[in-house]
């Protein structure tokens, strides 16, 4: 049975990065059956905050992605314990004393000589009074002990990997104020909750390596990885500064509709054309890990807004009904006013200006060369009730009136009665204006 899982540490809110990583492991798991964790890593009590654990799940939810399960990593610290006393106890763990500034000092010297800055382990040559000294003026924090050997996987994106461990520092599980760090609590997870595939953003290659072995040594069983490319912006440029202002929370505010973004973030990056999916189930039939490339991905945020436009035309009236009332649309006319409009919306947030514009009126833009021409128009509007025959009788009149046709005779009129030079059909939108300014 699969089971996956999303691991976000609450430090923040999620962004378009981290919706990759969950999207994939959730699609993966819906595609096959199987089980979706949401796992929050909070085992640093500092940086995570409730206020972001509600909000990780309050974006999860505005997606859709629903999770099976809540696992959260500060309730299980006790687990944590007993695995690192059966790691000391097999003499894969070991106690360290550096301080940050003599590890960076070591690290300097090892790359003035040329050499890789990994960890020398010098711990594991102190004496026991060596060590007894030292416990008694410093806190020790511990490492694993990794098998220098060449660790390899097959990826699910990446293909074969392979990391040589002698090239790797090895990691340390507990830190000196017995905060466990995310690599121990990880592994003892994804091995209790029989996690079967993880996952994750590329820059997470090297923890793999060591994190097989250390479910090896655990007796866990190795998960199948992949590893996702990270994003970057639409020119390649970094996007991890930039991910802060590409929260989900924000794209939302914005008007992005989750199935645009969805459908757009399960094809980015892949070999499969763009497509917009209008249902989790057409998105979970379409995708497939296999398809995406190990180069850095671009992203811009402005091709959610046309997949947005597009998503939103697919919805009937039924779907809109809501967010149309609360506009304070009557109901009477509700539906023809989603029918004019759906084709000239972004985002739900263009329905308000639309609105505006039908209860209000616009200010009329008229051309200098048109004012009399409109004048003479207006003259000619037929009263109140307008159907969607009162713009074509009108434009006849008025051309048999003027002389004036074509562009000359319909744009100056629809400038006047909307303020716009483009709009939707205007034999639509002229029963629905309840004010016209324009006319005299
Ligand atoms: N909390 C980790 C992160 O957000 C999870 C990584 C993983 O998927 O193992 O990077």
């Amino acid at each position: 049975m699969t089971t996956t899982r999303f691991a976000p540490s609450p430090t923040g809110y999620l962004h378009v990065g981290n919706l990759r990583t969950a999207l994939f492991n959730y699609l993966i798991t819906r595609k096959v059956g199987g089980t979706f964790i949401l796992r929050i890593d909070d085992t640093d009590p500092e940086r995570s905050k409730e206020e972001y654990v509600d909000g990780i799940k309050q974006d999860l939810e505005w997606l859709g992605l629903t999770w099976d399960r809540v696992e959260r990593q500060s309730a299980r610290l006790d687990r944590y314990a007993q695995v690192a006393d059966n790691l000391r106890d097999m003499g894969r763990f070991y106690e360290c004393f550096e301080t940050p500034t003599e590890l960076d000092l070591k690290r300097k010297k090892q790359l003035n000589m040329g050499k890789p800055p990994v960890y020398d382990r010098a711990a594991l040559k102190l004496s026991e009074d060596e060590k007894a000294a030292l416990r008694a003026e410093r806190l020790p924090h511990w490492r694993f002990l990794l098998d220098q050997e060449r660790i390899e996987w097959e990826d699910g994106i990446l293909g074969h990997t392979s990391i040589d461990a002698a090239s790797v520092s090895d990691p340390v599980l507990i830190r000196g104020d017995g905060q466990v760090l995310y690599t121990l609590a990880s592994v003892v997870d994804d091995t209790d909750m029989g996690v079967t595939n993880v996952v994750r953003g590329s820059d997470h290659v090297t923890n793999t390596a060591t994190q097989i072995q250390m479910i090896q040594a655990i007796g866990g069983t190795v998960p199948d990885f992949a590893h996702h490319s990270l994003l970057t912006g639409p020119q390649g440029e970094a996007l991890s500064k930039r991910l802060g202002t590409l929260a989900l929370r924000d794209l939302r505010a914005q008007g992005v509709e989750p199935m645009a973004l969805l459908s757009h973030m399960a094809r980015l990056g892949s070999s499969d054309p763009f497509e917009l999916r209008v249902s989790m189930d057409e998105l979970v039939e379409g995708f497939d890990i296999t398809h995406f490339g190990a180069a850095p991905t671009k992203f811009d945020v402005d091709d959610l807004f046309p997949l947005t436009g597009r998503y939103l035309q697919t919805l009937d009236y039924d779907h809109m009904a809501g967010d149309i009332r609360a506009l304070g649309v009557p109901d009477d006319i509700a539906p023809d006013f989603w029918a004019v409009v759906r084709d000239n919306i972004t985002t739900k947030h263009d329905l308000t200006a639309w609105w505006a514009l039908c209860q209000n009126g616009a200010d009329p833009v008229i051309d200098d060369e048109d004012r009399d021409f409109v004048d003479q128009a207006m003259a000619l509007l037929p009263d109140r009730p307008f159907d969607q025959t009162t713009w074509g009788n009108w434009t006849t009149s008025v051309k048999e009136a003027t002389g004036r046709k074509g562009r000359g005779l319909f744009m100056p009129l629809r400038k006047a009665l909307t303020g716009q030079s483009h709009g939707p059909d205007m034999s639509h939108l002229l029963p629905l204006l309840q004010v016209i300014k324009a006319k005299p």
